[in-house]
C-alpha cells in the first residue's frame, strides 16, 4: 500500500501525484498529509438500524475528503486537516478504546486519503467486531484491492449518475463510472449483506444515496445503475436528510427536498424491485444529526 504514496500519491481517482510523505500538509486536490486527523471517535446512533443497532456504531471521523461537495453536511472537518493527528499505533489505540465500549462495529468515516495508515493499523490489529468502510464512493479499484480481508462492511455513497452534476457540485469528474466500478469491487470482496441473529450487519455492502433538491433524474439514474449492474439483493439506503448549511452557491441547493421529491424517488426505488435496505424518513433532515467535533 505504501507504493501509492512513496513517489506520488495516486490513492484516489484524482490521481494527482502529490508528494505527501515528507510534508506536514500535503499538496494535491485533498491537501492532506499522510497521517490522519481524527475529529471524532465515539458511539454514533444515527446510522442505519443494522449498523447503529442498540449499542451504536463506533465512528471514527477522519478529517479532509477527496471530494469537495458543495452540499457537504460535515464541511467543518471535510475541507482541511484537523483533529488529533495519529499514526497506525495511535489509530489502534482509538479502535481498542471504542471496541471496549460494546459498540457493534468500527466505522471508518471518509477514510480514503489515509488508507496506508489504516491498512497498517488493521494488519497489526483486527478488531473482533466488523470494520466498516464508510466512503464517498470515489475510489480507485486498485486502492480498494489493498483493503481486501481487512474491511468487513462497505458503506459507499453513490451520489451521482449525472457526470455534469458530479463536476458541478463535487469536483469529481467521471464519478458515475468510477463509483460503479468501485462498488462492484466492494461486492466482489464482501458480497451482499450477511446479518447476525441480533439483526446487525456483519459483512457485505450497503449503498447509500442522498436525494438532492431539484435532482430527480440524477436519483433515478443512480437507482437504475444499481438495479442494472449490482446483485438484485443489494442493500440500498435512501437518504432524505439533506439540509442547506449556508455554504451552497447554487440556488437549487438552498432548500431541503420536498415531500414530492422524496415520494417520487422512494417510489421509483420500489418500482425497480430494490426492496432490501432502508428509506430514511423525510423528517430526518435536521442539523441535529451532525455530531459535534473534537477540533484541535
Ligand atoms: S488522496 Fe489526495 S493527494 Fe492522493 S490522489 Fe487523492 S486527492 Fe490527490
Amino acid at each position: 500500500m505504501d507504493n501509492f504514496l512513496i513517489e506520488r500519491c495516486s490513492l484516489c481517482p484524482h490521481n494527482c501525484k502529490a508528494k505527501r510523505l515528507d510534508r506536514e500538509f500535503g499538496e494535491g486536490f485533498c491537501g492532506l498529509p499522510v497521517l490522519p486527523g481524527i475529529c471524532r471517535a465515539d458511539k454514533h446512533m444515527w446510522e442505519e438500524p443494522n449498523i447503529s443497532g442498540i449499542n451504536g456504531s463506533g465512528t471514527i471521523f477522519f478529517s479532509g475528503c477527496v471530494l469537495r461537495c458543495e452540499f457537504c453536511q460535515n464541511s467543518e472537518i471535510s475541507r482541511r486537516h484537523c483533529g488529533k493527528t495519529v499514526d497506525s499505533n495511535g489509530l489502534i489505540e482509538i479502535i481498542k478504546e471504542l471496541e471496549a465500549t460494546g459498540i457493534h462495529n468500527i466505522n471508518l468515516v471518509s477514510p480514503t486519503p489515509y488508507y496506508p495508515v489504516i491498512v497498517k493499523a488493521l494488519q497489526k490489529y483486527k478488531p473482533s467486531i466488523p470494520v466498516v468502510c464508510n466512503t464517498s464512493g470515489y475510489e480507485r479499484v486498485e486502492t480498494l484491492r489493498a483493503l481486501e480481508g481487512l474491511i468487513d462492511i462497505y458503506l459507499p455513497d453513490f451520489k451521482y449518475s449525472d457526470n455534469a452534476l458530479a463536476v458541478k457540485y463535487s469536483q469529481a469528474p467521471d464519478y458515475p463510472k468510477i463509483a460503479l466500478n468501485a462498488i462492484k469491487e466492494m461486492v466482489r470482496q464482501v458480497g451482499t449483506p450477511v446479518h447476525g441473529e441480533d439483526g446487525m450487519m456483519k459483512k457485505g455492502v450497503m449503498v447509500r444515496h442522498l436525494i438532492l433538491p431539484d435532482s430527480l433524474e440524477n436519483s433515478y439514474g443512480v437507482l437504475d445503475m444499481i438495479a442494472d449492474n449490482l446483485p438484485e439483493d443489494i442493500y440500498v439506503s435512501l437518504m432524505a436528510q439533506y439540509f442547506p448549511t449556508g455554504n451552497e452557491t447554487h440556488g437549487e441547493l438552498k432548500r431541503k427536498i420536498t415531500a414530492e421529491e422524496y415520494e417520487k424517488v422512494s417510489g421509483y426505488m420500489l418500482l425497480l424491485g430494490l426492496e432490501n435496505g432502508f428509506v430514511q424518513e423525510l423528517v430526518s433532515s435536521s442539523k441535529s444529526y451532525v455530531p459535534s467535533w473534537d477540533l484541535l
